[in-house]
């Protein structure tokens, strides 16, 4: 008899841990495990504000997916997936086709843009490796041409950001860090630039509580950010964006942070979904399939307290990986009975830049430098879980105070 087959969509944080947790199981033995990915290796899409901002390297964030995984007892396929047949059980890659048994879709999100106009075009986003060095290198060349310019152009060093909620003000935070270094290395006066921080909703980082919020946005102002909330981009523009009562900010800068919507193979395959998000049931599977588990952004959980879906994140991506590995290998040995998930949420700390952050951890507030180390502290313990301490002390954040 032939052994199933699994295949796992997406090396992020949700595929890379169902991946390791497989590896030391005995599924390896019982079925043959595919993991699929884009690029031959892994990067940690919650440090990417730091590289799109320049204040760390890019390949800080990234692995080789085979300095990890064994592929010796996973294989894996680097390329694209387009689209998931449901019916014939087989995933369409750009180059290839794969038969499977069971499923593990985790192939994270992209930026929703709400359909504003110019978004797509003009905007950058904090998403991939790719996306980020992008950013970085852009910035940079804003810096170095500026006192070529015999007009002097105001959107040359106005930065906006668009969305003040997590990513975006962890991207602003790291931004007043970088943009000092880059004042003094372009002989800039440090009031010449503008980072200014566009929020639609009555206030930046919904859903946090108010005194950190206020911790936050004073720390930021003092740090020179300009803040303006309750006020919605109508358009993006290649030298300007557009606010809602038509006024205009010059900029060649804007980088595009107001929330994610799942993959777009989710509504490619034509799965039930919601923003390209999929209701999954409480074992994790897709209601329509019962051979597919959906993890991370990908995944639509609701939470039951509030009724509404959690946001999407790293946490709860890895938690799910987790559930998942279970599940697979109880469907492998032929159980019927799977684990049903539950969140565990420990607490969210957003960076502000430099040795600053502010977060909840159990029932507890923390600002300021205690917070900016607990922060360190989950980023190196997601290694920890990855790659034991050997990957800790190749990537993780070592300078602690
Ligand atoms: P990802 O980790 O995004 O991985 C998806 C993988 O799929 C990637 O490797 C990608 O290359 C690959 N892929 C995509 N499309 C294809 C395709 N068509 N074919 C093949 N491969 C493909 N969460 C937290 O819990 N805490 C935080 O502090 C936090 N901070 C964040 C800061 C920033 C700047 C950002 C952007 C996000 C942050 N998040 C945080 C959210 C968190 O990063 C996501 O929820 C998490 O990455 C989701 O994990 P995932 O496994 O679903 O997808």
């Amino acid at each position: 008899k032939s052994k199933p087959k699994i295949v796992i969509l997406g090396a992020g944080y949700g595929g890379m841990i169902v991946a390791a947790r497989l590896q030391k199981s005995t599924v390896v033995k019982d079925a043959e495990v595919t993991l699929v990915n884009k690029h031959n290796y892994h990067y940690q899409t919650t440090w990417l504000h730091e590289p799109a901002a320049g204040t760390m390297h890019h390949d800080q964030t990234r692995m080789k997916i085979d300095d990890v995984i064994d592929t010796k007892k996973i294989n894996f396929i680097k390329d694209s997936v387009v689209e998931i047949k449901r019916d014939e059980k087989k995933v369409v890659l750009k180059d290839s086709v794969l038969d499977y048994d069971y499923l593990v879709l985790g192939l994270g999100s992209i930026p929703e843009t709400f359909g504003i106009p110019g978004v797509q075009e003009h905007a950058f986003s904090i998403r991939s490796v790719n996306s980020v060095r992008l950013i970085k290198e852009h910035i940079d060349y804003q810096f170095a041409s500026y006192n070529k310019q015999d007009e002097k152009f105001d959107e040359t060093l106005t930065f906006v950001v668009a969305g003040a909620g997590f990513t975006g003000i962890e991207f602003v935070g790291e931004m007043t860090d970088r943009i000092p270094e880059l004042c003094e290395e372009y002989d800039i006066p440090r009031d010449k630039v503008r980072l200014i921080s566009v929020e639609a909703a009555p206030t930046a980082l919904p859903g946090f509580d108010e005194e950190l919020v206020e911790y936050a946005m004073n720390v930021l102002e003092s740090r020179g950010v300009e803040f303006m909330i309750n006020t919605p981009i109508k358009e993006v523009r290649e030298n300007s964006v557009v606010l809602n009562d038509d006024s205009e900010i010059k900029t060649n800068t804007i980088v595009w942070t107001t929330g994610v919507r799942g993959n777009p193979v989710v509504d490619n395959s034509g799965f039930d979904a919601m923003r390209g998000r999929i209701k999954v049931t409480d074992d994790l599977r897709s209601p329509e399939n019962d051979d597919i588990f959906v993890i991370g952004d990908c995944a639509l959980i609701i939470n039951e307290e509030t009724e509404r879906p959690y946001p999407p994140t790293a946490q709860i991506a890895i938690q799910q990986a987790y559930t998942t590995a279970n599940n697979l290998k109880a469907l492998v040995e032929g159980k019927k009975e799977l684990e049903t998930f539950k969140p565990d949420i420990k607490g969210t700390v957003a960076s502000l830049g430099g040795k600053e952050a502010i977060g909840v951890v159990g029932k507890r507030k923390i600002y300021g430098n205690s917070a900016s180390v607990v922060k360190k502290m989950i980023d190196n313990h997601y290694l920890f879980l990855l790659g034991g301490m050997p990957l800790v002390i190749k990537k993780g954040k070592l300078k602690m105070f």
